[in-house]
């Protein structure tokens, strides 16, 4: 895909959350163009609303390092109900608009939208940021990124050893994320708690890792740290670098 036709995709789907709305959702994850399209979002323009976009792979495919089951309940139900509360959110906040709803309400709603709005963004990047290890899953990143991030944190063990300690050491329920901070124009590695609070602004989403409870308990119980280190197996470097490139114009 361009850059050209992601962009328009990206105004389709900002637009579609309208001005302030988009703000607040977008939060950190303001980078000048989207890793995601507004189909990958699954935005359906008919309906003005969004719908929860199909896992790319099965949900046993990531075995014997995250669990059909989880993947199933994690994607089925949790992400679901992001989606849900996302529309929620936007109709309330254009009932807020056009008389209909309470306007007390808009701190409250704002919120919804922030919380259900990153929800929905961070899982969609999540799905599409693992790959199977029988398609590209695992190893390391070639080409820029994998140039970058050597120049960035001085080798990729330093990396995976930088990311793996921010995702296990998440205080609650969170995020672990590299991100491309393009004006300075290099690469962090952030801690997100809840889907949206702590990060940090204009930032673009590159690899992100769920670490929530939800992501991984059945399997892996109170031991997260063994769930960060399997998830390594399954990161889909291929799509973390077309995002750099997206960023970038590598
Ligand atoms: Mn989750």
């Amino acid at each position: 895909m361009s850059n050209e036709s992601n962009g328009i995709n990206r105004r389709a789907a900002l637009g579609a959350l309208g001005g302030l709305s988009a703000a607040a959702m977008a939060g950190s994850f303001a980078g000048s163009r989207a890793a995601l399209s507004a189909d990958q979002l699954g935005w359906d323009e008919s309906k003005s609303e969004y719908t929860l976009p199909p896992l790319p792979y099965e949900p046993g495919a990531l075995e014997p390092h995250i669990d059909e089951q989880t993947m199933s309940i994690h994607h089925d139900k949790h992400h679901a109900g992001y989606v849900k509360g996302l529309n929620k959110a936007l109709g309330e906040l254009e009932g807020i608009r056009t008389g209909s709803a309470d306007p007390g309400l808009i701190k409250h709603w704002s919120r919804e939208l922030a919380f259900n709005g990153s929800g929905h963004v961070n899982h969609t990047l999540f799905w599409t940021g693992m790959a199977p290890s029988s398609d590209g899953g695992g190893g390391r990143p070639g080409g820029a990124l994998g140039e970058r991030i050597d120049q960035d944190f001085g080798s990729f063990s330093q990396f995976v050893a930088h990311f793996k300690g921010a995702s296990k050491a998440v205080e609650g329920s969170g995020w672990g994320w590299l991100v491309y901070e393009p004006i300075a124009r290099r690469l962090m590695v952030i801690q997100m708690e809840k889907h949206q609070d702590l990060t940090v602004s204009g930032v673009s989403p590159l690899l992100g890792i769920d670490v929530w409870e939800h992501a991984y308990y059945l399997k892996y119980q109170n031991k997260r740290a063994d769930y960060v280190d399997a998830f390594m197996n399954v990161v889909n470097w291929p799509e973390i670098e077309r995002r750099f490139g997206m960023y970038t114009g590598h």
